[in-house]
């Protein structure tokens, strides 16, 4: 890298203190009960209560576990759906909107509560998100529904006039925003290795570096092909998310990998991070390509995420782009340095709901659509119950049809920089409109 405010890191700032690693390589047995296709947050979750439950399980990850998404993230736990409720009613039904609404709030408590249970060592921090308004329009809808919410489903939630807005961010880009309090932080690959430490000690079995390379019907069963040699299962779980490739093919075609982006600032001195972050809380924003940006878990630095147009090339560009829109929310950092810069794919489908579902007998749990802190956990959870035949643990307003196929896609997401490039120059008009 040649300018001197670009991160010369480009591995993940969490792995500085949690690295990823492979597992000891062993020979895959002969025979499961349960094979599962990636040991993400998804599948190890999964792995867990299934081997809880007594099931001889064994999960293939074809990278270092973690190594996608899961130790990738912004450590948000946002369990955001992106679509908003009226869409969602009129796409779905109202009793599946209600029931996502529901189920969303259900599963950042389970994420809280299973994390201080299992007592996982992840800088877990319940600090609350701070949704900033790019107009004053957009924040009376945001005021409306923060007020909706807090009445349907309970989420201690509330609007910050612009007249406030320091109190929670040092910034006067937002017209005003909305709180929520049940969203917080954690450190993605303290709580990815933790995850790992007790899925291995309840007897799931991990094989690292070993992809799997087909998944074919063999009897009552399936055999799956990995690289260290052929395994038989009663049941196999897909958990490949934003990394799913040929080996699951009809997933493949459901989803579009994407590409995000996190860049972290060096320190900062304290009282600019008092200034800037005086809650230590999450942030997000209302632009359709909005950042979505924390303060480290040791309160010194921020990091900031966004989505990158292209799927190819060095991180310079990218890079700068992003520490522009750092510098427009915080023009007092125009000098800073970044310390690290690195990327990662979020899994979107057609219709932006998380998914369980089964096909040809195979069960997949993905589309996470770049909020899976909190919903990989769950729904690998489920899934696994799922897999046990618990229906009343398993039930899940995501447990449905499969997602449509996207037309003449077949796993290279070509489209991808137009449909970002037309995202933005939206959001430009929009802060145009908005600021008129
Ligand atoms: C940069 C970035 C920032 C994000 N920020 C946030 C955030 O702040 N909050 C939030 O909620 N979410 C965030 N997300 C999304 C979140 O990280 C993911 O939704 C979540 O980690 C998905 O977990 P997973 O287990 O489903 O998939 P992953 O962790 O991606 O795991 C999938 C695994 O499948 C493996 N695999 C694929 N194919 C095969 C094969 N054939 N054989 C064997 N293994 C295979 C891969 O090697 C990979 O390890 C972010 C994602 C990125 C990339």
């Amino acid at each position: 890298m040649t300018d001197p405010t670009i991160a010369a890191t480009t591995t993940p700032y969490w792995w500085d203190d949690a690295p990823v690693r492979p597992i000891p390589a062993r020979t895959p047995p002969r025979s499961v009960d349960v094979a599962i296709v990636g040991a993400g947050f998804a599948g190890l979750s999964a792995g867990l209560v299934l081997a809880r439950e007594g099931r001889s399980v064994a999960a293939f990850d074809a990278m270092n576990p973690g190594e996608g998404a899961s130790t990738r993230n912004g450590g948000i736990t946002s369990g955001n759906i992106r679509l908003d409720y009226a869409t969602m009613a009129r796409r779905f039904g109202e009793a599946r909107a209600i029931a996502v609404e529901a189920e969303a709030h259900a599963a950042r408590k389970f994420l809280a509560r299973f994390v201080a249970e299992e007592g996982l060592d992840c800088d877990f921090q319940p600090t609350g998100l701070f949704k900033g308004a790019i107009g004053y329009r957009q924040y009376d809808a945001m005021a409306r529904s923060a007020e909706a919410l807090r009445k349907s489903v309970g989420v201690e939630t509330y609007a910050v006039p612009f007249a406030e807005q320091k109190t929670v961010i040092g910034t006067d880009f937002y017209r005003g925003g909305t709180v929520r309090m049940d969203i917080g932080g954690l450190h993605p690959a303290k709580f990815h290795r933790e995850l790992l430490r007790i899925a291995l000690a309840s007897g799931l079995a991990v094989h690292s570096g070993t992809p799997v390379t087909g998944i074919a019907r063999d009897g009552e069963g399936f055999r799956v092909a990995t690289a260290a040699g052929t395994v038989r299962a009663r049941q196999v779980l897909v958990c490949t998310n934003g990394y799913t490739d040929g080996a699951a093919p009809f997933l493949q075609r459901r989803l579009v990998p994407v590409r995000s982006r996190i860049i972290v600032t060096e320190e900062l001195a304290p009282a600019v991070m008092a200034r800037l972050m005086p809650r230590r809380m999450m942030i997000s924003e209302g632009r359709q390509l909005g950042y979505y940006y924390r303060p480290t878990p040791d309160g010194r630095r921020i990091l900031l995420g966004g989505r990158e147009s292209g799927n190819k090339g060095n991180p310079i560009g990218p890079s700068l782009l992003m520490r522009a829109g750092l510098t427009e929310i915080f023009p007092e950092l125009e000098t800073v340095r970044l310390s690290h810069t690195w990327f990662g794919n979020v899994a979107m489908n057609r219709d932006m709901l998380p998914r369980i579902f089964e096909k040809e007998g195979i069960l997949y749990a993905s589309g996470f659509c770049g909020s899976g802190t909190v919903w990989a956990p769950w729904v690998g959870m489920r899934a696994a119950y799922r897999l046990l035949g618990q229906p009343a643990r398993a039930e899940s307003a995501f447990d449905f049809r499969p997602p449509a196929g996207i037309p003449l896609y077949r796993g290279d997401p070509w489209f991808m920089p137009t449909i970002i490039q037309g995202y933005r120059l939206q959001d430009r008009i929009a802060m145009l409109r908005a600021r008129r």
